[in-house]
């Protein structure tokens, strides 16, 4: 059976190699390599020094940006076969991918971008949305190793699964942020969130943000760190970036750029991105609950 390895074994990467463990020979490397060892205990993975992922046939990594992508691929170039595929779960970003795809061939190494959605619920699931960008044959050829998904969307060329991610969390950012604007208005009013929530949730203004994150990490006031803020504003960069490119218009998503900016501020990178919401509160004078 073909070896596989991981690299990044983070919030997502941990429960994803996981799911790739349990199924198929797999390497597992990580900057802090206390990790890579608690990993090859729980799942029964191999921990080895980054050298050695390059004797998989597929190598994944899931990495916070494109830059410790191209930071790895580096320090693995001596190493690297022809005939190995590369699939980057990272959210990373579309020109930079290009630039290292086209970098990787160099080696005979095919990359496909395949950032994931789905949340670290979904990754220890393993019921995550992947969308990947690459050519069509060595899409087919990787598909039967994504043991941590439960759809796989082919959107384009290399680059466009990280365009469509950055837009998908865009849009995530949007929803949080304007659903947290109108609950602090009503919960002044004297509506409270869960009431507000009830008719939102059967009507047309529901998005994930009204449907999971509100009630199950504002309300609660459980605040738990799934996904760094830093990260979604990391990604709002990256989605500014193909609407400029494009020369699309982006009235809306530019100015959310802004106030997640704002809230990184306030907030520091660390915090979860729903914590966002703190800084409405805090302006607000009420929390929502
Ligand atoms: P984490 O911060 O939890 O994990 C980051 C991983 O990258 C860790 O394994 C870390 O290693 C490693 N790393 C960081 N810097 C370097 C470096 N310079 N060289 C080598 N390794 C490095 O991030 P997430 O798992 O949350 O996110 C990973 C990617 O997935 C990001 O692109 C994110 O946007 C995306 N994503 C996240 C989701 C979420 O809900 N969290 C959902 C969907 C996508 P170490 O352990 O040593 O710090």
């Amino acid at each position: 059976m073909e070896k596989l390895a991981f690299l990044g074994l983070g919030a997502m990467g941990y429960p994803m190699a996981g799911h790739l463990a349990k199924r198929f020979p797999t390497l597992v490397w990580n900057r802090t390599f206390a990790k890579a060892l608690k990993h090859q205990e729980e799942f029964g993975s191999k921990a080895v020094p980054l050298e050695r992922v390059a004797e998989a046939q597929v190598i994944f990594t899931c990495l916070p940006t494109t830059k410790e992508v191209g930071e790895v691929a580096e320090a693995l170039w001596p190493h690297l076969r022809p005939g190995t595929y590369w699939v980057d779960a990272t959210s990373g970003e579309p020109e930079g991918s290009r630039k290292l795809a086209e970098r990787l061939l160099e080696k005979g190494v095919v990359y496909l971008d395949a950032p994931v959605s789905g949340g670290t619920i979904g990754a220890e699931k393993g019921t995550l949305t992947v969308m990947m960008g690459g050519p069509q044959e060595a899409v087919e050829r990787v598909k039967p190793y994504l043991a941590y998904a439960a759809k796989v969307v082919h959107v384009g060329p290399v680059g466009a699964g990280h365009a469509v991610k950055a837009i998908n969390n865009a849009l995530l950012a949007v929803n949080l942020w304007a659903a947290g604007e109108g609950l602090v208005a009503l919960v002044r009013q004297g509506v409270s969130a869960e009431k507000a929530l009830e008719v939102i949730n059967a009507s047309s203004g529901r998005s994930n943000a009204t449907e999971n994150l509100i009630p199950q990490r504002v309300v609660t006031r459980a605040f738990p760190k799934t996904f760094a803020l830093g990260l979604l504003v990391k990604d709002l960069g990256i989605a500014m970036g193909v609407l400029d490119g494009e020369k699309a218009p982006s009235p809306l998503l530019r100015l959310t750029r802004e106030v997640y900016e704002m809230a990184k501020r306030e907030l520091g990178s660390e915090a979860d991105h729903v914590e966002a919401l703190k800084l409405l509160e805090r302006w607000g004078g009420t929390e929502i609950h």
